[in-house]
Formats: C-alpha cells, structure tokens, sequence
C-alpha cells in the first residue's frame, strides 16, 4: 500500500512538472514568435518610410542590423538585401508577403528560404519610387527568434531534473509519515479483527464438537466425493473406528457395504432414505438425507432397541390381553345368547340386550386397539395392486345390515388400481363408510366416488348430521367423539379415524375433510 502511494504520488507530480515544463516552453516560444513578428512589422513599418528614393540602397539596407532587409523591385527582382551577399537571381514576386503587400493587405509569414536555406519571419509593404514602387521586406530568421529559449532551455532540463528528485524525496517523506501510523493502525485493527474472529470461530467449533459428542445417536456427514467431512464420538464408537478419519473414504468409519452404498446413492441422488439397521446385536434407525443448500450428506444412527422392544412388548400384551379379554368376552356373549333364548321374562330381556350391544361394543373396543397398535409398530408393507371398487364392494357387504337398518341410499362409482395392503385399504374404506351410515339420519345418502386423474382420489359422502368447524380438528385423534352417547350406541369406539389417519401416514397419502354442521360430510383421501 505504502510503494503504491509512493508511485502514484511520484507519477503525478512528474506528470504535473512534464505538462508544465512543455507548456513553458511552448508559450515562451509562442511569446518569441509574437516579439518577433512586432519587431519584423516595426521594422519593415520604419524601413518603408524612411525610403524615399534612396540613391544608396545598399547602405540604406545595412542600417537594419540584426534584421534581414530586403528591397525588391517591382518586376520582382532584389535591389538590395543586408545580409545575403549574393542573389540567387529567383523572382520574389511569388513569395506569399510580396503578394500580400501586392494585394494591399500586408501579412506576416514564416516560410523556407531558399537563399539561407533557414526558417525566417517576413513582412513586405510596397512604397512607391518614382514612376513605380519597390517592396521593402523585413525578415528575422526564425532561429533567431527561439535563441533565448535554446539558451535558457538546459537549464530549464536541469531545474526539471532537481525539482524532480526534491519531488521524489519528499514523496517519500510525505508518504512515510501520512501511511506509516494508519498502516501500523491498520495492521493493529486487522489483526485485532482476525484475532476476534478466530476466536468466534474456535469457540463455535468447540461448541459444535461438544454438542455433537453429547448426542448419543452416532451421526456422521460426508462431502460431494463421499469423503467424511464429520464424525461424532458416538459413531466412531459405534463402529469401532479412531477419531483420525476425516477426509478419508467412508470404508475407514464403516466396513458394511449395505450402509456404505446407501450413503452414497444420497451423495449422487440427493434423496434420502430411512430404515432400520441391525448393528452389533442392536437396532438402529438409520436417516440419510442431504442437508439443504450443501452438497454434503448426513447419516443418523438412532439406537431403537429399546423402543422396538417395547413396542413388541406392548403389542404382545395387546395381543394377550385381546385374547385374554376375547375368551371370557365370546363365553359371556354365548351365555346371554342362550340366556336370551331361554328367557320367558320380558323384564329381564332389556338387561339382556345391554349385555349384547356392550360385549359386541368391547369386542370392537379391542380390535381397533389391535389394530392401531399393529399400525404404530409397522414402517414397512406389502403392497399389491389392487382394485378399489373391489373393496367398496366388500365394504358395503360387511356394512349392508347397517345400511339397511337405517334404508340408506348406497351408491359407489368409479374404479382405481391402487398398490397398497389390501387390509389397509379395507380399513380406511370400512372406516369412513362405517361413520357415514353411523351419523347419517334414517334414509340418508352415502356416496362413495374413486376419480383417476393425476392422483386417484376416494371420496366416502353423506348427508348425516355433519360436524362443526371446531370439531373438524380433533376427530382424527384417538377416542374423540363429538356426541358420545351416537357413537357407543352406534358401536364407535373412537378409534375409527385414527386408524385411517395412522394408514395414510404409512403410505404418505393425503387425508382431508370438508362438513357443514347439519348438511353432511366429504372425507377424501388422495393416493399420492
Ligand atoms: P367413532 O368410532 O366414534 O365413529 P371415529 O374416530 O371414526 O370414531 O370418529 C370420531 C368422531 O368423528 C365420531 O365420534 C363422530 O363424532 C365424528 N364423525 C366421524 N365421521 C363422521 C361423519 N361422517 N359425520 C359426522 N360425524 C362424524
């Protein structure tokens, strides 16, 4: 920065002294020619009137000194001259100051001559003599008007030359004291600067490395090239690699190869992916996916043994407990059939019917239960293709008892292939069919419409009694119901929309809903 300053300061100033120098140099020459062209017009001015018929023109012309006279006649030959010795016998009425004077408008002109073979400044007027005239010309050689600038002229060069050199030294001087203390000043902030921000920097790495050592899922990030550009404790743990694989290939962190190839189809596809992961005797939920914006790829080992076991174990103990509950269940509804046909009392017949509609209503109880806990523990199916009218036609079998007990107008149109479990299809559609023949009013109308376009899309309607915008949020949530004495009396358990929102969720189809109090209701789910 400094020898920068210094230069461009220095050509400056030089720039400065070379333009004023030659605009010297040109006006003091401009300022010679003016001088001379006055003392020549003067001159030829003072020469033409004092000629009066001079007898002796050669010593009339001598008077002129230093100035050239010339006295031309008017054929156009020279009579005199005061300084050539011999004429070169040229006519002289050609030359451009004789025909200005010819011409009545005398000018001054700066031309070659012949006879001295040099610039010179001429003026001529023409005077009268006798019966004719002669032009008296006055002519100053041009060297003669730029003598005081040659002279002067080495001296000028050296005066630039010493100015210059003060110029640069001063430069020098200027620039030491003006940069010396902002560079230093500089230099102080900057490194204060950088100070500070190394610091930051250090501290958010710590920060980073303590928190990404505390986590206890192993969790590691590859670049473009599948090279480990991060790697926390836990995952080096994990797969009993040191702590020194930084930038090198993903084999030295991981010897298996289905964990290997799946990082790197993220770092070539960018699509992640999410699946379970058996490891030294353990369960982990692997998640790989492409941090945004980056081009880096993060791995995610999250230890599920104990939540997978749990969950087997709580879907052990549903499953036993259904079971437990199922026998007595199925052996008290088999008692109070044959209680029921055995019975002559009519007082005991509504107690009777109580006992049928709750064992029928906790038989269903534990098979929504059952079923929700199966979905809770499932990421993976089985999908088939299959037709989905097929399976609103085996809906409305199941339901038809339910729908004709309440003579419901029962109409389905369309058909669709949709790959999925057949038993979840079942389950979404036995569901939504199931609460709109429960809230529909006796001779209501339930609509079931596939459409194909872009996306399939099931529509289960009704004109039942609807549900209020307020509501409309909370149904989807297990054991919620808006009126609870329809529902239980209807055998809903409060669990029916909760199954068909865990199915979606499963295969990321979109559940939507659309009810007006009093009107009735649309349930859609798009097959994405
Ligand atoms: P339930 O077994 O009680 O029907 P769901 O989870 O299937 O349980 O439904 C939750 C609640 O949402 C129901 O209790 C009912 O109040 C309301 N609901 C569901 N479907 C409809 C519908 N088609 N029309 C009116 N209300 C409905």
């Amino acid at each position: 920065m400094k020898k920068q300053l210094f230069i461009s300061t220095t050509l400056i100033m030089i720039a400065g002294l070379l333009s004023l120098f030659f605009a010297s140099v040109y006006i003091a020459h401009r300022n010679n020619v003016n001088i001379a062209t006055n003392t020549v017009m003067e001159k030829t001015y003072i020469f033409a009137n004092l000629f009066n018929d001079i007898y002796d023109v050669d010593a009339f012309v001598e008077a002129g000194g230093d100035t050239r006279i010339t006295i031309i006649s008017s054929d156009g030959m020279v009579l005199a001259d005061s300084l050539a010795t011999e004429d070169t016998g040229e006519n002289r009425l050609s030359r451009p100051e004789i025909q200005a004077a010819m011409n009545g408008a005398p000018a001054v002109h700066i031309r070659h001559s012949n006879t001295f073979d040099a610039d010179f400044v001429y003026y001529a007027l023409m005077v009268d003599n006798d019966d004719s005239y002669v032009f008296i010309r006055a002519s100053i050689p041009v060297a003669q008007i730029n003598v005081y600038l040659n002279q002067a002229l080495p001296m000028l060069i050296v005066l630039l030359f010493t100015i210059i050199l003060v110029c640069l030294f001063l430069a020098h001087v200027v620039t030491n004291r003006i940069i010396k203390p902002f560079i230093a000043k500089g230099i102080d902030d900057v490194a204060v600067v950088m100070q500070n921000g190394v610091d930051a920097l250090r501290e958010e790495k710590n920060k980073l490395s303590y928190i990404l050592n505390s986590i206890g899922d192993g969790l590691f990030v590859v670049d473009e090239n599948a090279d480990i550009a991060l790697v926390n404790l836990a995952a080096t743990n994990l797969f009993n690699a040191t702590s020194d694989v930084i930038n090198r290939k993903l084999n030295y962190l991981i010897s298996n190869k289905t964990l290997i190839s799946a990082v790197e189809d993220c770092v070539i596809s960018s699509n992640g992916t999410l699946f379970e992961f058996p490891l030294n005797g353990k369960t982990y939920l692997v998640t790989i996916k492409r941090l945004p914006n980056t081009t880096l790829t993060m791995a995610v080992l999250a230890d599920v043994t104990g939540s997978r076991e749990n969950a087997k174990r709580r879907e052990e103990f549903f499953a036993n407990a259904s079971h437990e509950l199922k026998t007595p269940l199925t052996a008290i509804k088999g008692f109070n059939e044959l209680t029921a046909i055995n019975n002559n009392d009519t007082n005991l017949t509504k107690y009777i019917d109580a006992i049928t509609r709750e064992t029928t209503r906790m038989m269903a109880l534990i098979a929504d239960m059952l079923e929700l806990s199966e979905l809770e523990n499932t990421s993976q199916v089985q999908p088939a293709s299959i037709s989905l009218a097929k399976i609103v036609n085996e809906v409305s079998e199941t339901l038809s008892s339910a729908i004709n007990e309440k003579s419901i107008i029962f109409t389905a149109t369309g058909d669709a292939t949709i790959t999925a479990e057949p038993k979840h299809l079942f389950e979404i559609t036995k569901n939504l069919v199931e609460n709109s023949v429960r809230y529909s009013n006796q001779n209501g109308k339930v609509t079931v419409k596939i459409e194909s376009g872009k996306t399939v899309r099931l529509t289960v309607s009704d004109n039942g009694i609807g549900i209020s915008p307020q509501e409309q949020t909370k149904i989807f949530e297990r054991f919620y119901r808006v009126e609870k004495s329809r529902s239980s009396q209807s055998g809903g358990t409060g669990l029916g929309l909760s199954i068909v929102k865990h199915i979606c969720a499963l295969y990321c189809w979109r559940l939507s809903l659309k009810s007006k109090l009093g009107v009735g209701t649309d349930v859609m789910v798009e097959f994405e």
